[in-house]
């Protein structure tokens, strides 16, 4: 039985090493593609044997990630079917973890190549890079402590998603509870938020226990990899070259200087609108004048339509990779009983096809999904003629550039799911969604820069410094009587427990995909060119030079900041008007 939606995907090039037929389950299969490529490379001489050599170490690699893709999007599009769910765990707990150590010794290898230094050094340079890193991190005695650390990671993801309450008589999850916080009815609101905000008030000692455990370990891996802090581990581990620790901490000032004054009036003027004499935390979700939710459309063909009319407007070689998307069936989006919840974009390396995986109900988040994970698959389809796999994805801080433009060059064309007036609705929420964005994102990057600097804090310094950053990125909420909900609002924040740093990445990339729409309203042809090219390159350049060919620069300082925020000031005045 076949589980995919989509139906055979010849590889994009033939299989030159790996062999026609290989069994992924089975590792006896495997491990002689590795101990081939040991061998070969010690009898590799020329910088030409070496780079022959790391297209064969690529196609090895394609083809385990899209194995390991395909199995994904199998059980997550077939939850209830217990076979694709065996065969992907076997994938995740047999397979993966013997790959790992014979990677490394590869990277190790072609470190220690005499051939290394005499490749071409721009086509390389970024490989090389992250291979040394690759090897230089590691350290035998933390992969105990890396296993430890999944683990308490995997007990606040436990924690978290066993949480209920009891509402009007049926248990919720506190996902399902947040619908109620759009509710007009304000005593509603108040009753789901607060219910919320107590259930988690219950298992605060537990999430901060957990979050003592991860620092502490943390720190462990830091020191015994050499480094002073976790902070400097962590910039290292990430490859973060292109920016330090104190460019965040100037982008911090530079969200807190330009963002956070509109921030505050945009939340006067909801005050205003809801007719209220004080903002309080469970007023933000609800729409401001009391409108129904937008229907963006009834059934999922509906949505790809006209995502598709979209693209057909915004640039014809887009709108053909959607089609073509569409033809090989490398979209599933409707909400249906056993599938898994939420939306990915995922990519088989091998066929170097995109494919999007969605569950769509008919509201508006759904059509910004769509086009933010289209953003992805243009990236992914962008880079087909890339042979190195390693350039074949780009960093996050670029990654997401390619799909929150899309979100934003795309919402110009919102007439095509709404009215006039519900359009620029929609177009306003989007970008009040990005304004308000970036003083939590600065709050959870200021408080880990915090944490990771002070590792020896106490729970009460750790407390009054997060209340210091609230009260610095703060907005016009007023929270008198839930003070303790408030001091433990990072509770939420599942990337401080699980992805420690993975976050500012989001804000880097929010501010190059503005860049590309203010671009675009100067020449639109001219901006989606450059998109493309910036697209193109997939991982191969550093990023500076990648949003270089997006016609975009790689900063994130005030002065880079003031006129987008000016941009998104003017048009959310015009939308107003609008909507
Ligand atoms: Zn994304």
């Amino acid at each position: 039985m076949n589980l995919l939606p989509f139906g055979e995907l010849p590889p994009f090039k033939k299989r030159k090493f790996v062999p026609q037929k290989v069994d992924w389950s089975d590792w006896k299969q495997i491990a002689p593609l590795f101990d081939k490529l040991e061998q070969r490379i010690g009898a590799s001489k020329s910088p030409a044997d070496l780079e022959r050599w790391l297209l064969d170490w690529s196609e090895l690699h394609a083809a385990l990630d899209e194995e390991s893709s395909r199995r994904y999007i199998a059980m997550t599009c077939h939850t209830e079917n217990t076979e694709a769910e065996k065969a992907y765990l076997h994938f995740v707990e047999q397979i993966e973890p013997q790959l790992k150590p014979r990677q490394f010794k590869l990277s190790e290898l072609f470190l220690k190549h005499a051939a290394r230094k005499q490749l071409p050094t721009t086509r390389y340079e970024v490989f090389d890079r992250d291979t040394q890193v690759h090897v230089e991190l590691f350290r035998p005695e933390n992969v105990p402590l890396e296993t430890e650390e999944a683990k308490l990671g995997q007990k606040y993801q436990k924690l978290s998603g066993s949480l209920t309450v009891q509402f009007r008589g049926e248990e919720k999850t506190l996902t399902q509870m947040g619908r109620y916080l759009e509710e007009p009815d304000r005593a509603t609101r108040q009753e789901a938020w607060e219910l919320v905000a107590k259930r988690r008030l219950q298992e605060a000692e537990k999430f901060g226990h957990i979050f003592d455990e991860l620092v502490k370990l943390r720190e462990k891996i830091a020191v015994n990899a050499g480094f002073k802090n976790y902070l400097e581990y962590a910039f290292r581990a990430k490859r973060r070259f292109d920016y330090s620790p104190g460019d965040c901490v100037k982008f911090h000032d530079a969200i807190e200087k330009e963002i956070v004054p509109l921030q505050r009036r945009l939340q006067a003027e909801r005050l205003q609108q809801l007719g209220l004499d004080v903002l309080r935390p469970w007023d933000l979700a609800v729409d401001p004048m009391n409108r129904p939710r937008l229907r963006p459309f009834e059934k999922v063909e509906d949505m790809v339509g006209k995502t598709q009319n979209i693209f057909d407007r915004l640039d014809s070689g887009l709108a053909t990779g959607f089609r073509q998307m569409q033809d090989m069936r490398l979209l599933d989006l409707d909400n249906r009983k056993g599938k898994a919840p939420g939306g990915y974009q995922s990519t088989l390396n091998e066929a170097r096809l995109p494919f999007i995986f969605m569950n769509a109900v008919g509201v508006h988040r759904d059509v910004d999904t769509m086009l933010h994970e289209a953003g992805h698959a243009f990236h992914a389809l962008a880079t087909r003629n890339e042979d190195l796999y390693f350039y074949r994805s780009s960093p996050i801080e670029f990654a997401e550039v390619a799909s929150m433009s899309m979100e934003l060059l795309a919402s110009e064309y919102f007439e095509e799911f709404y009215s006039d007036a519900d359009a620029a609705r929609a177009r306003r929420e989007h970008l009040e969604g990005i304004v308000k964005f970036f003083p939590w994102m600065a709050a959870v990057d200021a408080f880990q820069i915090w944490i990771y600097s002070h590792p020896s804090h106490t729970r009460e310094e750790r407390a009054a410094e997060w209340l210091r950053i609230m009260d610095r990125f703060g907005d016009e909420v007023n929270w008198s009587g839930y003070e303790p909900a408030r001091v433990n609002l990072w509770h939420r924040q599942l990337h401080i427990f699980l992805h420690p740093f993975y976050y500012v990445e989001y804000g880097i990339a929010q501010i190059g995909a503005l860049q590309v729409w203010a671009n675009s309203r100067r020449d639109k042809a001219k901006a989606l060119d450059a998109y493309k090219r910036g697209l193109s390159l997939g991982g191969s350049r550093p990023l500076p030079e990648l949003f270089a060919a997006a016609d975009c620069r790689f900063a994130f300082d005030a002065e880079t900041i003031r006129p987008l925020v000016e941009l998104v000031r003017d048009e959310l005045e015009k939308l107003k008007r609008a909507s």
